[in-house]
């Protein structure tokens, strides 16, 4: 939508053919409905988010970045707030806004919307786009940009489509896999725990015994594993570990503000102060309820035990737990529930001041069909908006300049 606004404003004739019926489903379930549309962080962090392919981006981010796009919803009605970690979300909180005001300003730029629409085929003419065809109708076209997402969450119509396209021109595809997906766990442990969000915990995550990464935030305990975005954001390296072979477990510390001395201490006073309580009713003042079971799972520790009776090694393994939970990993969660897609053309064979094919002249390629992932914050969104945008400025030029004084198309 960007993509094609972009080059409608810069004097293009623009179809927007869109395979679903409605343009937008994914981006109108973004942020938990919320749409965590960017991150107001530094160019330079930005692209750190994004691991080593971040790098491309620079030149785009140049072009078009947060501020532009907070500036550009602005410009068409929709305000925004900056929240924890300079997430930036609509104010009025909701997803299905933002489509609708890209719908909007898509209309206003003279843009044809074609719904219903699967692109099966690029057409070609001695190595240049000549335009696509869908469901058996050609439709000629002087430029082409290929935005048709990864192939995560393929209900919203992103079914990888793009690959198979960019692949009929000779484009190299790294290898797509699940990048911010949700773990499951070998043991059941913390299936009592289902539903269960804890806030300000550390995970760290072990690679064959060795630490490989140490983060601090929010955890959800899934039907058969975890995720939140602590999860999300190691999962990365949890998918390449699994990809390699390898043995990956996470330790939870539930206490990161206390350090073992202050918390055991902590263990001392309550086992004391409050010696006739059982051992449940203790814990509930530092985990809480959904928790417990695991706990006693766990650890092995009669519930019943009353504060007073509470032995040196049975509060050894309780402090032990609570600062070190260790879950053993078997597994992700499949592609189709992951919320990028991580893989997808190769950055080298796009140029990255016009997001111009290197392979063949006037296909564009934009957004999560590229080989880009980054973690959660709105970094992902900024990278489809900004490679859109980019694309669209360059896929115009390339049409007003081939066109010269004829009529753009
Ligand atoms: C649950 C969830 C929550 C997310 N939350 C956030 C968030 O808060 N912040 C953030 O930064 N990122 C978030 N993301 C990631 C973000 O949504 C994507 O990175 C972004 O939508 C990618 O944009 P895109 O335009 O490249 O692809 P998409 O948004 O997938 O759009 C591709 C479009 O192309 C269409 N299409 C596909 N194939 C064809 C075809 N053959 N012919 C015609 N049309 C076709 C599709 O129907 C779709 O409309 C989230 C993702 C998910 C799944």
């Amino acid at each position: 939508m960007m993509a094609a606004g972009t080059a409608a404003r810069a004097g293009a004739r623009v179809l927007l053919l869109e395979k679903m019926r409605q343009p937008g489903r994914k981006l109108a379930i973004t942020g938990k409905g919320r749409c965590n549309l960017t991150n107001i962080c530094e160019i330079g962090e930005f692209i750190n988010h994004f691991g080593k392919n971040g790098r491309f981006l620079r030149q785009t981010f140049h072009h078009f970045f947060n501020r532009e796009l907070i500036d550009f919803f602005a410009a068409n009605g929709l305000q925004t707030v900056s929240e924890r970690g300079g997430r930036i979300f609509p104010l009025s909180g909701k997803a299905p806004e933002v489509v609708s005001v890209m719908r909007n300003w898509l209309n206003q730029s003279g843009v044809t919307l074609r719904l219903n629409s699967p692109v099966e085929e690029l057409l070609f003419q001695d190595n240049k786009i000549a335009g696509v065809r869908v469901q058996g109708e050609e439709f000629p076209a002087a430029a082409v940009i290929l935005a048709t997402g990864g192939a995560s969450y393929p209900k919203t119509g992103s079914t990888g489509d793009g690959y198979a396209l960019a692949t009929s021109c000779g484009h190299t595809i790294i290898p797509p896999r699940p990048a911010l997906v949700p773990l499951i766990c070998a043991d059941n442990f913390t299936n009592p725990a289902q539903g269960l969000t804890l806030r300000n915990i550390g995970v760290t995550l072990f690679i064959q015994g060795k630490k490989a990464d140490r983060i601090f935030g929010e955890l959800l305990f899934t039907e058969d594993g975890v995720s939140g975005p602590t999860i999300l954001t190691l999962s990365r390296q949890v998918v390449d570990a699994f990809a390699r072979g390898d043995q990956v477990e996470i330790e939870l510390d539930l206490k990161p503000a206390l350090d073992a001395k202050k918390l055991d201490n902590r263990l001392i006073r309550d086992f004391h102060q409050r010696g006739k309580e059982n051992l449940a009713s203790i814990l509930r003042g530092l985990i809480p309820k959904e928790l417990l079971l695991t706990c006693f799972m766990m650890t092995a520790v009669d519930p019943e035990r009353r504060g007073h009776q509470i032995t040196l090694t049975e509060r050894k393994k309780l402090l032990l737990w609570l600062k070190g939970l260790r879950l053993t990993i078997s597994g992700h969660r499949p592609l189709a529930e992951a919320i990028i897609t991580a893989g997808g053309v190769d950055l080298k064979e796009i140029n990255p001041k016009t997001m111009a094919s290197r392979l063949v002249e006037n296909l564009f390629i934009a957004g999560e069909l590229l080989d880009l992932q980054a973690d959660t914050g709105g970094y992902n969104l900024q990278a489809a908006f900004s490679t859109g945008h980019l694309a669209g400025s360059a896929a115009a030029d390339s049409v007003i300049t081939v066109d010269s004084n004829l009529t753009p198309s």
